[in-house]
């Protein structure tokens, strides 16, 4: 089973679909979503309406989680996320409602986990950024694969268990005896990484290897959509940096 691995599509609906061909020509039968479906940008029902058939593994991120207890936002989102995330709130439609509710704070299968956050903690939506956090995340898990999300960076840690050493490593990974990973695929709808590609992996579970990948989107669509909805032009404006 071939598995397209996403996170942080933020209701950017334009970049979503740019992910979704691309990697429909590399081929895949399945989809992972690490959280974050909403909130930033202005599409939150129809980037689910888009996945939801396809989507067998999906955990909940923080946007996802502020959206249904709006009570929370204030306490844990600058005043740019606030704002999307209270749009978001206007415009959802009850089925995206049920699903967003639906989600859980983590997700296994074949010995492969994912979260959002962190895996030590996945309630808590830690960020992981150095191989320092991923070394401690990886000697508290069994796990040989967890997959997270919430940074919008993309990486891929390797861990050795013998050695007890992480290492990073570029773009592809076959995964190997007496080796623990903890793999970002980076975000579809925001990216954080200096690159403005919506990015993405492939994993290919029985055959043990995941690549990341990144497709070029039209920006501009998701800019006249921000305009549109009256929304901070900043929001927008980032992701031609990849900020
Ligand atoms: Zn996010």
């Amino acid at each position: 089973m071939r598995y397209l691995v996403i996170s942080d599509i933020h209701s950017n609906l334009p970049a979503l679909k740019a992910v979704l061909a691309k990697a429909r020509r590399i081929g895949y039968d399945k989809i992972i979503c690490l959280g974050d479906f909403v909130g930033y940008y202005t599409s939150p029902n129809e980037v689910v309406e888009l996945i939801k058939k396809d989507l067998t593994i999906a955990v909940i991120g923080n946007h996802d989680y502020g959206l249904l207890h709006p009570q929370s936002i204030t306490l844990h989102f600058n005043e740019l996320a606030r704002e999307a995330l209270f749009y978001n709130i206007k415009v959802i439609s009850k089925e995206t409602l049920e699903f967003l509710k639906s989600l859980s704070f983590t997700a296994e299968t074949d010995g492969f986990l994912f979260v959002h956050g962190s895996p030590s903690e996945p309630e808590e939506f830690e960020y992981i950024y150095s191989s320092v956090q991923a070394g401690r995340e990886l000697r508290l898990t069994s796990k040989k694969v967890t997959f997270f999300g919430h940074t919008h960076i993309p990486v891929i840690y390797e861990y050795d268990e013998e050695k007890e050493k992480v290492i990073t490593v570029e773009k592809y990974v076959r995964f190997k005896e007496g080796k623990r990973y903890l793999i970002n695929p980076g975000s579809v709808g925001q990216p954080r990484d200096g690159n403005p590609e919506a990015s993405f992996g492939i994993l290919d579970m029985e055959e043990g290897v995941y690549r990341h990948y990144r497709v070029e989107y039209d920006i501009f669509e998701t800019v006249a959509e921000v305009i549109r909805a009256g929304l901070n032009p900043l929001l927008a404006e980032r992701l031609y940096d990849g900020f």
